[in-house]
């Protein structure tokens, strides 16, 4: 009798705690991933990221519990006080350079064929940029910390573009750049 008791009461838990063990998946998720904020020890850029799945457990149960597992300053500063928490705690997905690069593209069109840029889905080729002397330049090459700089100086370019650009830029002579006819309707 015990023993079915303890059974029951054991799948009844085990079910309660589906949902919390969904959306702690869900925000581990969410939390993974580079993060770049401004350092309050020092006021410069740093880059961090934060314990995804303790993050994801305890939001699961109404509770930030968030804490560093890297940072571009350590291990110089390592066992520092984590006061960019807060800051990170203020607009979690504004700090994540995932969601800073999506959200970037999202609101520009290519500098080379003026289409509109996709990177939401992970089929989504990876766009570059164009510096502001003409060189490709691939996300992959640009630091978080100077992500900000990166964008405010650099042009949006798709997938396609950068391909050609990159291509000329590799084998300057081989390839010519033609214009674009214009496009029609029917
Ligand atoms: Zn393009």
């Amino acid at each position: 009798m015990f023993e079915t008791l303890a059974l029951v009461f054991g799948v009844l838990l085990a079910v309660s705690l589906i949902p919390f063990l969904f959306i702690a998946i869900r925000n581990a998720l969410r939390e993974r991933g580079p993060r770049v904020i401004t350092c309050p020890e020092n006021g410069c850029r740093a880059e961090v990221a934060v314990g995804a799945w303790r993050s994801g457990l305890s939001s699961a149960f109404g509770e930030d519990n968030r804490r560093l597992v890297a940072c571009s300053r350590w291990p110089e500063k390592e066992g520092c006080d984590q006061a960019c928490l807060s800051e990170i705690a203020e607009d979690p997905n504004g700090c994540l350079v995932r969601s800073i690069v999506s959200d970037w593209y999202a609101a520009r069109r290519c500098a080379g064929c003026g289409r509109e840029i996709s990177t939401g889905h992970a089929t989504d080729r990876r766009p570059g940029l164009r510096a502001p002397d003409g060189r490709a330049v691939e996300l992959s090459d640009v630091a978080s910390v100077d992500l900000d700089r990166v964008l405010a100086t650099h042009e949006p370019v798709c997938a396609n573009c950068f391909d050609g650009m990159a291509f000329r830029q590799r084998y300057p002579g081989v390839a010519v750049e033609r214009p674009q006819p214009p496009t029609t309707l029917v």
